[in-house]
């Protein structure tokens, strides 16, 4: 189905209309996490940055405004601020300007709290919120991300790394022979290993420059945002080298573990997520040609 390009001027001038039903509209680049502006001449100012309104300095762990955009549906979620509860609706349209999305924020607090009696005080029902919006996003053995977060965060890295002219690392990394792991010891106990990996990772991730992901299955992914090709390289021996020292105490067991290492540094390069993630990727298959429990970098 084709979809209808508006008009942004007319967009813009829908908004008075909008606010008589919603208490927050905005216009949002939910790529680079504006909330978009214009001067009088036409000329794009740089916005506020869309997050900053959550009280919070860090990119939504549930952002539907890029599901929105990249999906092009319109979604709904539940959003909190220190005190009040919203109702988010993110609408994706296609302007003669560029493609926006249109967030509706509406006050929620009072129903939310009133029509349920499991929800008599607001730091209980933002416990509520937190947990569905991690949900969404969350892997349930391991706690990291999962797929779908690398699919909406990993188009948000790459433009920001392109547009700030900052290099952007990506690692992927597979168990090595761990069917071997399920047969022997059987299946959950090949879980207790996957929830292991997650426990190492969790300790190496530093807080807002990089995030890590179970990508599917034994593989997993780490996005090093402003992380040169050496600095990736470092950081991901020093992984390597954890797991290979790691063992998993089980049922009166030890089981050792290795892993084998893909990763990838873009600098300025316009890739699409699975351009990098399939760069990544053929050296983790290089990896494992090479005998495992080692590391491939670019093209080297
Ligand atoms: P390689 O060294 O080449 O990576 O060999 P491998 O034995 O690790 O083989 P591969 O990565 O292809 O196999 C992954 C296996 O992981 C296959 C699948 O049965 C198993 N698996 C996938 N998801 C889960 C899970 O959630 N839990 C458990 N226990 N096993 C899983
Ligand atoms: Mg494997």
């Amino acid at each position: 189905m084709e979809r209808k390009v508006v008009s942004y001027d007319k967009l813009e001038e829908s908004i008075d209309f909008l606010k008589s039903m919603y208490e927050i509209v905005r216009i949002v680049d939910p790529l680079m996490k504006r909330v978009i502006k214009y001067d009088n001449n036409g000329m794009e100012e740089t916005g506020d940055v869309c997050h900053s309104c959550w009280e919070d300095d860090k990119i939504c762990d549930n952002c539907i405004s890029v599901r929105a955009f990249l999906q092009k549906d319109t979604l709904m979620k539940l959003e909190h601020t220190s005190n009040k509860v919203y109702m988010v609706t993110a609408i994706p349209i296609e302007t003669d300007k560029r493609s926006v999305v249109l967030e509706l924020l509406n006050d929620v607090t009072k129903s939310m709290l009133m029509q349920d009696d499991s929800y008599t005080d607001i730091e209980e029902l933002k416990k509520v919120i937190n947990n569905l919006n991690a949900l969404v996003v969350k892997d349930t053995i391991t706690n990291l991300y999962n797929k779908r977060y690398i699919n909406e965060r990993l188009p948000v890295d790459i433009i920001k790394s392109v547009l700030h002219e900052k290099p952007l690392s990506i690692i992927i990394f597979d168990i090595d022979g761990f069917k071997a792991i399920n047969d022997e010891y059987g299946h959950p106990v090949g879980d207790e290993v996957i929830k292991l990996l997650g426990r190492i990772l969790e300790k190496y991730i530093v807080y807002k420059k990089s995030w890590a992901a179970r990508y599917g299955g034994d593989e997993f992914i780490i996005v090093l945002n402003d992380t040169n090709k050496e600095e990736a390289y470092d950081f991901a021996e020093e992984l390597r080298k954890t797991i290979e020292t790691s063992t998993l105490d089980i049922k009166d067991i030890k089981i050792n573990i290795t892993a084998s290492f893909g990763i990838y540094t873009a600098f300025k390069e316009e890739l699409t997520t699975n351009d990098l993630i399939d760069l990544a990727d053929k050296n983790l298959y290089k990896a494992k040609a090479a005998g495992k429990n080692k590391l491939v970098i670019n093209n080297n």
